[in-house]
């Protein structure tokens, strides 16, 4: 029988404000341990919330990056549990009615496009954090009530593969909305997902698990690749899969099972009877619209109709913010986007993976790639010798002229010049002129390549071509 996966995402993000959901204290990251909190936010008895209005327009503009309808009237609520890190024992968080609901996202599958729906989006405290030391447990309160949302898919995604494409396209939207700073190693951007698998073409679920655990996008690429095989194989030798919650373990490649999963009437919500409605009207939303910036699939038509670029270029381009800013810096200071975008998607984003950088860490600018690409047309260097002053303007940041300079690699375009290498190169290759005149064209391939070598790159390609076959003509 072949199976196939059902799964589902649940992401929390950390919104940008400045300051945490229920009170003034900086959401600033790091710090001295337990620094940046109050009564408020260490759940001191009698302390009393009031909802930060910033967070709910962080919430809002999320909401509609991700397609979402905003409700009008929510209301927060308590979810009962005890945990040493959330000291009033309970969340301050939306149950029955999320801010937002209803959106999609669309993600570029090998099949085409495809939708996945968002359920829900709420907004929430982040709990403080446990710090595990020998036999002592020490908790760090900097982090409790810091603003979160939590995004709900719908169990929309079929392989690990498309849970994957979704958290990077969700991820690369919350960044061009500015609602999250999307930090995944400092924890601003965490993702739970559910998981089960059943008979292919079935329209019913199967029993779901859930991973926790997963800070990166591999390795929720690689939970799931396990987690799927595992579930399958235990149904195949007849062992019942059991509604629990699970673990990522990274280094043994493998899900552990935690505990039996929750069901939400284990949590006794009920509506927060510190606060009041949240109530949002149209002018709020509108004015939330006015602030949208251009998001990466507007931004991707856009290259496609005006400036002409490939959709795979455009993809690649817009799915992450900066290197988009990148791009259009450099058009706008005059270069063909589409050569600019044969930079990107070739040595600079091959160079950027080698060294395991971002575009935000480059030292060169977006000027200095238009020079480097004039040089090219203005026939001063080769595309070849292009690479190389690329190469050495991505280690130093210099000027790409002056690396042209000070290494002497000025494009040969002196026909005598040239017509002597070419008959140094055919005097020593009397085995590949012979092979010419009995008619193996392949040999002056190998004569051109011969040239370009002893000439260091510097030749001009399409007078070494003429002059190649002028001299091959005379022998
Ligand atoms: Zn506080």
């Amino acid at each position: 029988m072949e199976f196939e996966a059902v799964i589902g995402l649940e992401i929390h993000a950390e919104l940008s404000t400045k300051s945490k959901i229920f009170c003034s204290c900086t959401t600033e990251f790091g710090g001295e341990v337990n620094t940046h909190c109050c009564p408020v936010c260490l759940g001191l008895p009698g302390a009393l919330p009031v909802l930060n209005k910033a967070v709910v327009d962080y919430a809002i503009k999320a909401g509609l990056a991700l397609n979402c309808k905003i409700n009008k009237e929510t209301y927060m609520a308590r979810k009962n549990y005890f945990y040493p890190d959330a000291p009033k024992n309970y969340q301050i968080t939306q149950h029955e009615t999320p801010l937002c609901s209803d959106g999609f996202v669309e993600i570029e599958t090998e099949e085409g496009l495809k939708r996945i729906g968002i359920q829900r989006i709420h907004i929430e405290e982040d709990a403080g954090k446990a710090i595990h030391e020998g036999e002592h447990s020490l908790i760090d309160f900097n982090r409790s009530g810091v603003p979160l949302i939590e995004i709900v898919t719908k169990p929309d995604m079929r392989s690990p593969k498309e849970a994957r494409l979704f958290f990077e396209k969700l991820r690369s939207i919350l960044l061009y909305a500015g609602v999250s700073d999307c930090k995944m190693q400092e924890g601003s951007l965490r993702c739970d997902v559910n998981v089960s698998v059943r008979p292919k073409g079935s329209n019913e679920f199967g029993v779901k698990t859930e991973i926790k655990n997963m800070n990166s996008f591999k390795a929720l690429e690689k939970a799931l690749e396990y987690e799927i095989k595992r579930q399958i194989n235990a149904i195949k030798n007849g062992e019942k899969i059991i509604q629990e919650t699970r673990r990522w373990d990274e280094s043994k490649g493998q899900t552990i099972a935690m505990r039996s999963k929750e069901e939400a009437h284990d949590y006794r919500y009920f509506p927060e009877p510190d606060m009041v409605y949240l109530k949002v009207d149209d002018e709020w939303i509108e004015r939330i619209k006015a602030t949208m910036p251009e998001l990466p699939d507007e931004k991707k038509r856009r290259y496609i109709n005006d400036y002409g670029l490939p959709e795979y270029d455009a993809n690649i381009i817009t799915s992450s913010k900066e290197l988009a800013e990148f791009f259009e810096d450099a058009v706008l200071n005059g270069a063909n986007p589409k050569t600019v975008s044969n930079w990107i998607m070739g040595e600079v984003l091959r160079t950027l993976n080698d060294k395991d950088m971002e575009i935000t860490d480059v030292k060169f600018t977006s000027r200095q790639l238009v020079k480097l690409i004039e040089l090219v047309e203005k026939g001063t260097i080769s595309n070849t010798i292009a690479k190389k002053v690329f190469a050495e303007m991505f280690e130093t940041g210099k000027d790409p002229e002056k690396i042209v300079e000070e290494k002497g690699l000025v494009q040969i375009t002196d026909e005598n010049a040239i017509r002597e290498i070419v008959n140094k190169v055919l005097d020593e290759n009397p085995q590949s002129v012979a092979d010419f005149k009995n008619g193996k064209t392949k040999a002056v391939g190998f004569i051109i390549g011969q040239v370009m070598k002893a000439s260091k790159g510097k030749a001009n390609p399409q007078i070494v071509n003429k002059l190649v076959e002028e001299e091959l003509k005379k022998r």
